[in-house]
């Protein structure tokens, strides 16, 4: 089959011929027919992310073809990969918690991923979805959609007229302002980008702030009487983001933290956190379950997936290469049989 091969960290991925993937016990092969790339594709390739063998064949956001009868599965039938396979047995297993299992092998990292024309799949982690979804939302949705909807819907609980800040109105960001505004919750986002900012009020954020408007006072109305907002979704990653995401809290709110940057410290006010009951969460992506939701909320047309463009599988190391320029808003996907 042919693959998309890291050989050696920092170097370009080698298009090239490998032995077919073979489906073990309890597993499905699947021809991956689209496969979203991201930031940690970067990550992985640039050998930041700890404990990865090589050679690898990347790609963590897949979704494909079924290509015979197994398991419960039929041929032909199309499935979104979630991509986490965890221990099951360790304790935040046992409580439902596996996106935090530290012992998880995960598809595209510690075991190869969908850039291939063949990718194995434990039959468990295979999600169906209906033809109204092209394979590369539903390919995106198992990362860039899963950690927006997780974090404002499931951890936050994000309901009708609550008022929801989002810091960073980039393709996580714009993603929570579907998910959130879906659910009839009031939305406003602060990002310095102007064309992040029209972006969110074209899907439904009533308000879009740069970060030098809030500090003059400008989400003081939609704050309203309360004088803060019910839930942050902190996305930016830097200490700014989650000064304003806390900020801007009301009394007994909540900020749930889904960016980072490895190592940044973020200072907090201790008297307001103790006197104004405030809730700090982080998130990290979402169990089977919550991918499960997030992939019906796409089929329902809640959320719509933000791809960039898409490209055949030969572009992929030009891919990586504008999203490490930075110019890409939403995801890019590579289609495995354009
Ligand atoms: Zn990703
Ligand atoms: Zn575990």
């Amino acid at each position: 089959m042919r693959a998309a091969v890291l050989e050696e960290f920092g170097a370009s991925l080698a298009l090239r011929e490998v032995a077919d993937a073979v489906a073990g016990p309890g597993e499905v092969l699947i021809a991956p027919r689209a496969c979203g790339l991201c930031g940690t594709d970067l990550k992985i390739c640039g050998g930041l992310i700890p404990g990865l063998e090589l050679p690898r064949i990347p790609g963590h956001e897949v979704a494909g073809e079924v290509v015979a009868d197994a398991e419960e599965f039929s041929a032909g039938e199309r499935v979104a990969v979630y991509p986490l396979e965890s221990c099951g047995r360790c304790p935040p297993c046992r409580r439902g918690d596996t996106e935090v299992c530290e012992r998880a092998v995960r598809i595209g990292f510690e075991r190869d991923g969908g850039l291939a024309e063949l990718l194995a799949v434990k039959a468990e982690n295979l999600l169906p979805f209906g033809p109204s979804l092209e394979f590369e939302q539903a390919a995106v949705t198992m990362d860039a959609i899963l950690s927006s909807y997780r974090a404002l819907r499931i951890r936050a609980g994000v309901g009708p007229g609550d008022r929801v800040l989002i810091v960073g109105a980039g393709g996580l960001g714009l993603h929570g302002v579907q998910a959130a505004c879906a659910v009839g919750a009031r939305v406003a986002v602060v990002d310095p980008l102007e064309s992040h900012r029209e972006r969110a009020l074209e899907l439904g954020a009533e308000l879009a702030l740069a970060p030098d408007e809030v500090e003059a006072g400008a989400l003081a109305p939609f704050a309203g009487e309360e004088g803060g907002v019910d839930v942050a979704l902190e996305v930016s990653g830097s200490p700014e983001g989650f000064r304003t995401a806390a900020g801007a809290l009301a009394p007994g709110g909540l900020v749930v933290v889904s960016g980072y940057r490895p190592g940044t410290d973020y200072g907090v006010d201790s008297m307001r956190l103790a006197l104004d009951q405030l809730r700090i969460e982080g998130n990290r992506g979402g169990n089977l379950e919550h991918a499960r939701a997030a992939l019906a909320a796409v089929e329902r047309g809640e959320i719509v997936p933000l791809i960039d463009h898409v490209a055949p599988f030969e572009a992929v190391d030009e891919v990586l290469d504008e999203l490490r320029a930075g110019n890409v808003l939403g995801r890019v996907a590579i289609r495995l049989d354009a």
